[in-house]
């Protein structure tokens, strides 16, 4: 009987402890796209809980710092983004809104994923005056896989470092995803080997990375300036390079406009291929390794049936 309210001591000890309490409390991370909410979540498990800023349907570059991201942002302990001025336009809006300590300016629990790798499209000078949205460089690093294991790896440090007690499980789960996502690249490089050298025109530069990977051309943008609607005038301007460098399609974000790709379509004779940009973007993108999958799939089928 003694033995027993000891235990009932030890137990409403621990049950009324406020450290204990906390402790049990996940890691609270604001991510600003649904990729990196995702990455987050395969190295957090349940020890963390994420709120994604953006949905697969938004674009990323235009953003309402809304009263919603801001009372989010408020209870956070990490904010992941994308960096590279992508958010420029909304995200420190939301971080000195939410009157948060933690995630204000510089501090270690503000994480900029492109920050980690070396980015593509950096102009010679910089051209913000015509609207350029990529006025450091491109900032869509997430469809290189490659990148994002080397992000994934920074970020799984940095978790560790914010929230010590947690670390052992992080990097458990670290170890896993790292082996898991190297086997994901194998079974994607072979689906599209045979395609290196696939010349493509796109709407947007969202996909430099993912092609920078695949080895494959972008011979032609639809937006005269990165962030800038297609004109008639550049749209005309481009059937020279249809004709002299025959890309294989149009490549187009689930979220995007089509309306020029469209025109370029009828005008070249081209196929559009829409493609989830992260995970929400086609119902099969459901996380980082369906994306993949997604995107893998429809290339190959376009390419493939624009070949026979
Ligand atoms: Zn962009």
């Amino acid at each position: 009987m003694q033995k027993y309210y000891a235990i009932l001591f030890v137990v409403l000890l621990i049950a009324l402890s406020p450290i204990s309490a906390s402790a049990s409390e996940p890691f609270s991370v604001f991510a600003c796209e649904p990729e990196w909410k995702a990455l987050v979540k395969a190295i957090g498990g349940d020890d963390v809980k994420v709120y994604s800023a953006t949905t697969g349907m938004q674009d990323p570059h235009y953003i309402e710092a809304r009263p919603s991201l801001i009372a989010k942002a408020r209870s956070a302990d990490m904010v992941v983004c994308t960096g590279g001025e992508l958010e420029i336009g909304w995200l420190p809006v939301v971080q000195r809104r939410s009157g948060n300590p933690k995630i204000q300016g510089t501090s270690d629990a503000v994480f900029f994923a492109s920050d980690y790798v070396s980015r593509l499209e950096i102009p010679d000078s910089v051209n913000r005056a015509d609207g350029d949205v990529h006025a450091s460089g491109n900032p869509h690093v997430h469809l290189d896989p490659y990148r994002l294991l080397k992000i994934a790896e920074h970020l799984v440090r940095q978790i560790k470092r914010l929230d010590p007690s947690r670390a052992e499980n992080y990097e458990q789960r670290w170890q896993i995803f790292r082996s898991q996502w190297s086997e994901a690249i194998a079974g994607w490089e072979s689906q599209t080997s045979a395609l290196k050298g696939t010349k493509v025109m796109v709407h947007h530069r969202s996909w430099s990375y993912l092609f920078d990977w695949l080895q494959w051309d972008t011979v032609a943008e639809l937006e005269p300036v990165p962030g800038t609607p297609p004109t008639t005038r550049h749209l005309t301007s481009l059937l020279d390079i249809v004709r002299s460098d025959q890309p294989a399609a149009i490549l187009l974000a689930s979220y995007q406009n089509p309306r020029g790709a469209k025109w370029m379509s009828r005008k070249a004779d081209l196929p559009i291929i829409s493609l989830p940009f992260t995970i929400g973007g086609s119902e099969d993108a459901r996380d980082l390794n369906s994306l993949f999958d997604a995107i893998i799939a429809r290339l190959v089928d376009a390419v493939s049936k624009s070949n026979e």
